[in-house]
């Protein structure tokens, strides 16, 4: 966690860098293959926020339902599009409920969606999210088994009215190796197809380390943090 206030010049440059290399990414896979940046400001001064705000950047992501909420009130100004991306505690869900998220990156489990479904039902709202994968089968990753994905997927669609189910998310092997890299991304990208005709349609990938390499994977939407903020 830096203590940085970084001017807009510096930030201009970072986003500029950032943009482009995904430009670069997509358009190597297609001209229709559109990616979206959501910017993770976890380790950010909201200041810098309110920066890339002036300069373009709309969506935002935090780990952290406690620090969702208190940016989203500091920067309530602002026409911002939050995104919760991290590992969510049951006790945590009706606060994030209440903040209204525009997406809910990571519903990593059954159990955790039909809680949520219970929570959303008792006040009347609805919430857009992704199932997120655990794509390279690691300890310390939040997500569901690939191998049961797409049931786990099916299931909260059918069984869960309350929330809207977008697509997957996953977040890459941590290892040096990019050949294992590439495989966690296509594992999650297959699955990702496989549910199109479930109405799949983001397809979450790709972090500082890795945004090109999850975009040549088909990733179309991209969280990208500290590439950002140095
Ligand atoms: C922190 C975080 C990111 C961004 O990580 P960087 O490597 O700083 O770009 C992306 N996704 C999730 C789920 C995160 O927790």
């Amino acid at each position: 966690m830096s203590n940085n206030i970084l001017d807009k010049e510096r930030l201009r440059d970072n986003l500029d860098a950032v943009i482009s290399k995904i430009e670069e990414a997509r358009l190597r896979v297609s001209g229709h293959h559109i990616v979206k940046l959501v910017t993770v400001a976890k380790y950010t001064e909201v200041a810098n926020i309110a920066t890339l705000y002036e300069l373009g950047q709309r969506a935002f992501g935090e780990n952290q339902v406690q620090q969702l909420r208190s940016r989203i009130d500091e920067l309530s100004d602002l026409p911002l599009e939050w995104h919760m991306i991290g590992t969510l505690q049951k006790n945590k869900i009706n606060n994030l409920i209440d903040l209204s998220p525009s997406l809910v990156q990571s519903i990593d489990s059954l159990e955790l969606a039909l809680e949520m479904e219970k929570k959303l039902q008792a006040k009347g709202k609805k919430l857009s999210a992704l199932l997120q994968i655990n794509s390279a089968n690691e300890e310390s990753k939040s997500g569901v088994n690939p191998d049961e994905a797409k049931d786990i997927y099916q299931q909260i669609t059918e069984s869960c009215p309350s929330i809207r189910l977008k697509g997957v998310m996953s977040i890459g092997a941590h290892v040096e190796d990019r050949e294992i890299i590439q495989k966690s991304f296509e594992t999650t990208h297959n699955i990702f197809e496989s549910l199109r005709n479930d109405g799949a349609t983001i397809c979450s990938m790709g972090m500082s380390g890795d945004y090109e390499l999850a975009i040549s994977c088909g990733s179309n939407l991209v969280r990208v943090g500290s590439a950002l903020f140095r």
